[in-house]
């Protein structure tokens, strides 16, 4: 009989709330977070109040090989800071100082005495085509890497939310992937690496067989007063550019760091009443509300139980969920990773 094998040693870069971690411990698989690293304070908050440790709390551009040599990890995940793919960001790309951290990190890989067998790293829509990305394929590749990469959206998961991101999943030789066939390809469907029979539904990206909006709610929100409710002079201002969904759509925008700060392309709102008598109704009549901290963290897939220490406002909550990550996506595509070839 095969020994078992110890559990996969993982340092989490970019840790923010711990998307990833969630993601990983859905997996099931035997996994022990060495570390998390992540500079901002609040996220490091949220992260202990939720998982029992704080993050290393400094500038991953300064981790040097030996530190990580020391850590005997053999997995790593990586979120690293979107702006500088985003198109808000310039596309100023590795020029851009919030890359260089990444860029960092991932040059060391060849100096290990130790590197990583497997490295997962999420990103926005657009780091597929950025001089960054052409940087991290090279290296892994010289460093004897296979790669898959994705865009998914929970969508395709069953999720009426659409929040496209890039992924990038990579083993050492001699690991390799289930679906070999697939080697070196960019693919934008979950069908070729989702097991026939997995529980999760697979779709490629047709809103229709999503649930309802409905089943991410929280009871009882007011719409017309409030804290979530939208003020009548943003709906005046805004109103032809808001996203207004309802309870019975199967679908919404993807909810950005600025959400609730600004209305305009930062996600969806949501209409508390439908009055029956009118054909169009007047958006000043809907009820407009807000999405709560707690349905956005529905909508990514957060665990029931998942918290905010008292102390983090609401624009802090928002902004932590917003740069955070889908782990219904996320989750199914470690399990593919940490996967040994049937
Ligand atoms: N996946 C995470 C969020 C990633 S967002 C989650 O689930 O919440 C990117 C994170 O990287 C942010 O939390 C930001 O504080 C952190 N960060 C950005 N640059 C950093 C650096 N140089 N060193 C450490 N952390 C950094």
């Amino acid at each position: 009989m095969e020994a078992e094998k110890p559990p996969w040693r993982v340092l989490e870069f970019y840790s923010g709330i711990g998307g990833m971690r969630y993601s990983l411990e859905q997996t099931g698989f035997p996994c022990e977070i060495v570390e998390a690293f992540d500079i901002n304070d609040c996220a490091n908050d949220v992260y202990q109040h939720n998982f029992g440790h704080r993050p290393f709390q400094g500038n991953i551009q300064s981790i040097s090989s030996d530190e990580l040599d020391r850590y005997g990890a053999n997995a790593w995940l990586m979120s690293p800071p979107c702006q500088p793919y985003t198109r808000q960001g310039l596309q100023r790309h590795s020029a851009d100082a919030r890359a260089s951290s990444f860029i960092k990190i991932i040059e060391l890989i060849p100096h290990l005495k130790q590197p990583p067998s497997i490295l997962f790293v999420e990103n926005v829509v657009g780091f597929e085509k950025s001089d960054t990305h052409e940087h991290l394929i090279e290296i892994l590749t010289k460093a004897g890497f296979t790669l898959q990469e994705f865009i998914l959206s929970p969508v395709q998961f069953g999720v009426p939310y659409s929040r496209p991101r890039y992924f990038c999943l990579a083993k050492r030789r001699p690991l390799c992937f289930q679906n070999s066939s697939i080697d070196g390809q960019l693919l934008t469907s979950p069908s070729t690496f989702l097991n026939k029979n997995s529980s999760v539904l697979a779709t490629d990206g047709s809103f229709e067989f999503c649930q309802s909006l409905g089943n991410f709610l929280q009871a009882g929100v007011d719409g017309t007063g409030g804290v979530f409710a939208v003020p009548h002079h943003l709906i005046e201002r805004w109103g032809p550019a808001m996203d207004v969904v309802f309870p019975s759509s199967k679908r919404c925008c993807c909810f950005t760091k600025s959400y609730y700060r600004y209305v305009k392309g930062t996600g969806s709102l949501l209409a508390t009443l439908q009055p029956s008598d009118q054909d169009e109704p007047a958006l000043r009549d809907l009820g407009l509300r807000y999405f709560t901290p707690k349905e956005v963290a529905n909508l990514h897939s957060f665990p029931e139980d998942f918290d905010f220490p008292a102390h983090v406002s609401l624009r802090q909550r928002y902004a932590l969920l917003g740069n955070s990550l889908s782990i219904a996506v996320v989750s199914p595509l470690l399990q593919y990773l940490f996967s040994d070839p049937l």
